[in-house]
């Protein structure tokens, strides 16, 4: 048999894990899937925005695969902590792959950044999503009138869209109560999202951008100062075709202000372009209350120059969605210039020969860029590789099993059983609360629910023999 790990149960380590028990050149093969959470699927959990319900129904997807009985959850096992290194991994698995994604938000490099007020976009994302981790305090709207988001990608227009959707549309979706109120009691009147380059340029994607456009009771507002620099927008003809579209819905929002002719609008969302942040201001209460931009423009070459005219944006939030970096993983190599693993066709890269057994796929793989399906050929890419390289790995012997690795070095495990205990939790939570399923905002509240789902099957810590770590685990029994 071969074991193999995916550490990582976001979609890429989801489709890592299906494209090995998928395939048949390699037919005994038993894949334990990891988390650092309790919870599985990653940024489709704790990253697609909650009013994205079509994109959110992909955890039915995910969850078949990891209900394939060759395939196993650990939840609450991080790789790299209490001494779960990689090379003890080696110990346990044949191989294993890592899909640990981009963790942290990038930095703008500007004076002001970090004044109170000033966020990252990815703090705002794990806020409304309730990522256990989210940093205290979460985000309080009351006194926002105006602002600023900077990045015009898909990250800067989910932001862009719940601060500007009103709070009684969330009410269906999974957001937590606590976002939910301070989206209601949220004063914002004005969003301004911001880009260093134009709109024939932008990030975003063309269905992510019309919706601002569709939302109820808000205006989208453009400038045309901006527009008349980018030669991409007087003539679209040569873009590609995403960029070629994201131009026609800009031009139709400055032919036709969207939330012109309907009833006065509650929110605005003003689109800026060629505006390149220098610093945050601060206001006297020495929160940010304002981002100085530098006019950028065309420089010819297809790159900026600056112009050395200055806008200063009022705000008293600015949330800054300048794109995601990979971090590195202790015992792994790590290339700093681009935020990844080093690889060759998702083998591992040591000193530039690949290292047996240890393998990449996802963000971490290629850097934090393309839509979820992307995350499918990347991950078939990479097993082809473990699958050439499977009988040399097999044949070495595995000295421990997993279930050992992990309790010997104090892992408390989460398996698949009290998942779907926190699933019920979250869903008994909504019914208390008059709503749907409501996510558990907190690591208490999440290891509490995955606890309770094993008292209630009776077969508690002792019966598993780990001494009362958290044992729901059969998907991880000795093959
Ligand atoms: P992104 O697509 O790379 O966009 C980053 C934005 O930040 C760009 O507009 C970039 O401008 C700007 N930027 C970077 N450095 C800057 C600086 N120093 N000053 C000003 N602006 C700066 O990153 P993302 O929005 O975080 O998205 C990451 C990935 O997740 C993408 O592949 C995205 O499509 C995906 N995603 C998809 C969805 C969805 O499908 N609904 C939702 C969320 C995220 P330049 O172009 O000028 O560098």
């Amino acid at each position: 048999m071969l074991r193999v790990a995916v550490v990582g149960s976001g979609p890429s380590g989801v489709y890592t894990a299906q494209a090995l028990v998928q395939q048949t050149r390699v037919p005994d093969v038993r894949v334990d899937v990891l988390d650092r959470l309790p919870c599985p699927y990653g940024l489709v959990r704790y990253g697609v925005a909650p009013d994205h319900e079509k994109i959110k129904s992909l955890q039915n997807n995910l969850r078949s695969v990891l209900e394939d009985e060759r395939i196993g959850f650990i939840g609450n096992v991080e790789v790299g902590a209490k001494g779960l290194t990689p090379a003890r991994l080696l110990d346990a698995f044949h191989a294993v792959v890592y899909c640990v994604g981009a963790a942290q938000d990038r930095r703008l490099g500007v004076p002001g950044e970090d004044l109170p007020g000033s966020r990252s976009a990815t703090d705002f994302v794990s806020w409304y999503s309730a990522h256990p981790d989210s940093p205290e305090p979460g985000f309080a709207l009351g006194g926002v009138r105006s602002a600023v988001v900077i990045g015009v990608g898909n990250v800067a227009v989910d932001v862009t869209r719940i601060l500007a959707r009103g709070a009684a549309d969330l009410r269906p979706t999974d957001v937590p109560n606590g976002a939910l109120h301070a989206l209601a009691a949220s004063g914002v009147r004005d969003v301004h999202m911001v880009g260093r380059r134009g709109p024939s340029q932008a990030k975003f994607t063309t269905k992510e951008l019309r919706e601002l456009g569709a939302l109820p009771r808000v205006a989208v507002d453009v400038e045309p100062t901006d527009l008349a620099l980018d030669p991409g927008y007087a003539d679209p003809s040569a873009l590609p075709a995403v960029n070629r579209r994201n131009v026609e819905v800009v031009r139709g929002w400055a032919a036709d202000p969207s939330g012109a002719a309907g009833p006065a609008p509650a929110r605005r969302v003003r689109l800026r372009f060629f505006l390149r942040p220098v610093e945050l201001l601060a206001g006297e209460d020495g929160r940010v209350a304002a981002v100085r931009c530098e006019r950028t423009e065309p420089d010819g070459s297809g790159a900026l120059r600056g112009t050395g005219t200055y806008e200063d944006i009022e705000a008293q939030l600015v949330l800054r969605a300048v794109g995601y970096r990979g971090v590195p993983l202790a015992g792994l190599p790590f290339d700093r210039t681009r935020g990844t693993i080093p690889h060759q066709e998702g083998r591992v890269l040591r000193d530039s020969a690949p290292s047996p057994g240890e393998y990449v796929a996802g963000w971490i793989k290629r850097g934090p860029t393309g839509v979820i399906g992307t995350n499918r050929p990347c991950a078939k890419e990479t097993v082809a590789s473990l699958l050439a390289d499977a009988a040399e790995l097999s044949a070495r012997p595995l000295t421990v099993e997993p279930v050992q690795v992990l309790r010997s070095l104090g892992h408390e495990p989460v398996g698949w059983p009290g998942w779907l205990a926190i699933e019920d939790a979250e869903a008994a939570l909504g019914r208390s609360l008059g709503r749907r399923s409501v996510k558990i905002p907190d690591w208490h509240g999440l290891l509490g629910a995955a606890r309770g789902a094993d008292s209630a099957r009776g077969d508690g810590a002792a019966a598993h023999g780990n001494g009362g770590a958290m044992p729901v685990l059969p998907g991880i029994a000795p093959p």
